[in-house]
C-alpha cells in the first residue's frame, strides 16, 4: 500500500516548491547545441582555489578517502579562530554556508515563530525557514538595499532570527558599520541577527564592516563566510559561522557532525592561508569586468544594479527566462531572476574578460532576435 503522504507530510513540505538545480554542464551543452559555456549564474571564482588549495586538491591521498573526516572540522576551526582571535569553539563548519543557514534556524526556531529578511535577497533563508514550517516576513528592499526600518518593524514577540546579507545577492548594496550597529542597537539582545558576509574578500569600500570584529560588543550577532565565492572551493561545499560562545553551544546542538569532507577541510586550510595574492588578483579581475560590463551595458541602454561582490544584475526589455534559453545556445549561463523576485532581470557574474565579451556578444544577439 503506498503511503498517504497528505496524512504524512506537513502542509508546509506539501506546499513547498522544490528547487530544480540546472542540469550537468554536458546535458545542458547537448540540450542546447553549443560547444562551449561559459558558467556566469553562481558566482563563481573564474580564478579557482589559490595555488596551495589546487596543490591540496592534486595530492591528496586516495586511500584517505575511506576515513571519516574530522567530525568538527578541528583544525580548520583552529585555523579560522586565530584569524579572527576567537576561541576555537566559537566556530561552526558546515557543508557549505547553506548548510549552516539550517544549523541556526533549527537551533532558534520553533512553530509559531518568525524570521525577519529581506525579499530580495539569498532565497535559502526564506526557503528553510518556511519549508520548516517557521514564518518568512521578507521586507522590500528600499532602494535596491535592506531596508533597516521595515526589518525592525516587522519584528514582533515571535521574531527570532534577522538576516542581513552584507553585501547583498543580487543587488550589491550594503549597511555601513554605522548603519549595522545602529540596526544591532535597535534590535537589541533579545534575538539573534546573522549578518551573511558570503562576498566579505571582495568589498573594498572603507565604511564596510567587518561583522565579525562586532562580536565581542553585539552577542547576539552571528557571522557566516564561505569558501565557496573568493576562495574557490565552491565544488567541495564548506563555509561557517562564528558567533559568541553561548549562542554556538547552541547552535551546536543542531549540527550534524561529519557532514565536512576531509578533502573540503584541507582546501579550505590551504586557501585560507594563501599568501600569493589570490584575493588581490580576484579582486582585480572583479574590478576590470564590472567597469567593462558597465561600460558595454550603458551602450547597450540596459539598467544595471551593481555594487559589491563578483555579480551585477542587468534589466532586460523582456522575458529573463527566454533570455537565458537563448544565450544557453551561444554558451552562456546567466541566472535568470523571475524566481528571485526581480522578473526582466538577469543576474551576471563577473568574471575573465573572455567570457564577459562573449557575454555582451550573446547578449546583444538575445535582444536582436
Ligand atoms: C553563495 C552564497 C552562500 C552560500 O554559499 P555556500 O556555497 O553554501 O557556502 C551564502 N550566502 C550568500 C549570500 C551566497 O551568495
Amino acid at each position: 500500500m503506498r503511503p498517504n503522504l497528505d496524512a504524512l507530510v506537513p502542509a508546509y513540505v506539501r506546499e513547498f516548491d522544490p528547487y530544480i538545480p540546472s542540469k550537468p554542464d554536458a546535458e545542458l551543452m547537448k540540450l542546447y547545441g553549443s560547444e562551449r559555456l561559459f558558467r556566469l549564474n553562481n558566482n563563481e571564482n573564474p580564478l579557482g582555489p589559490p595555488p596551495g588549495a589546487q596543490e591540496v586538491i592534486r595530492r591528496f591521498p586516495p586511500p584517505q578517502g575511506a576515513l571519516y573526516p574530522s567530525g568538527d572540522s578541528y583544525y580548520l576551526r583552529e585555523a579560522i579562530a586565530a584569524f579572527h582571535g576567537l576561541d576555537p569553539d566559537q566556530v561552526l563548519v558546515g557543508n557549505g554556508a547553506n548548510e549552516v543557514i539550517a544549523f541556526v534556524i533549527k537551533a532558534f526556531c520553533t512553530q509559531g515563530d518568525n524570521i525577519v529578511t529581506a525579499d530580495k535577497t539569498f532565497a535559502v533563508y526564506e526557503w528553510v525557514a518556511v519549508f520548516s514550517g517557521i514564518e518568512a516576513r521578507v521586507i522590500p528592499l528600499k532602494d535596491e538595499g535592506f531596508d533597516d526600518i521595515g526589518m525592525l518593524r516587522a519584528i514582533d514577540p515571535n521574531t527570532k532570527i534577522l538576516f542581513v546579507c552584507n553585501p547583498n545577492n543580487p543587488t550589491g548594496s550594503y549597511w555601513s558599520k554605522e548603519r549595522l550597529k545602529a540596526f544591532l542597537d535597535a534590535v537589541g539582545g533579545e534575538r539573534i541577527v546573522v549578518v551573511d558576509e558570503a562576498y566579505f574578500e571582495f568589498v573594498e569600500q572603507e565604511d564596510y564592516p567587518d561583522g565579525v570584529s562586532l562580536l565581542s560588543d553585539y552577542p547576539n550577532l552571528v557571522v557566516f563566510r564561505t569558501f565557496s565565492k573568493m576562495y574557490g572551493i565552491a565544488g567541495l561545499r564548506i563555509g561557517y559561522l562564528v558567533g559568541d560562545l553561548a549562542v554556538v553551544d547552541m547552535i551546536r546542538r543542531t549540527c550534524v557532525v561529519y557532514s565536512v569532507n576531509r578533502l573540503a577541510q584541507e582546501a579550505a586550510l590551504a586557501a585560507f592561508r594563501d599568501d600569493t595574492g589570490h584575493i588581490r588578483r580576484t579582486r582585480a579581475l572583479v574590478r576590470e569586468s564590472r567597469a567593462f560590463l558597465r561600460k558595454e551595458l550603458a551602450k547597450l541602454r540596459l539598467p544595471i544594479i551593481s555594487g559589491e561582490g563578483n555579480y551585477l544584475i542587468v534589466k532586460l526589455p523582456g522575458s529573463d527566462t527566454l533570455a537565458y534559453r537563448k544565450m544557453m545556445r551561444e554558451g552562456i549561463m546567466i541566472r535568470p531572476m523571475t524566481g528571485f523576485r526581480y522578473p526582466n532581470h538577469i543576474r551576471v557574474s563577473l568574471a575573465k574578460m573572455e567570457a564577459m565579451e562573449a557575454f555582451v556578444a550573446a547578449l546583444k544577439k538575445t535582444l536582436e532576435t
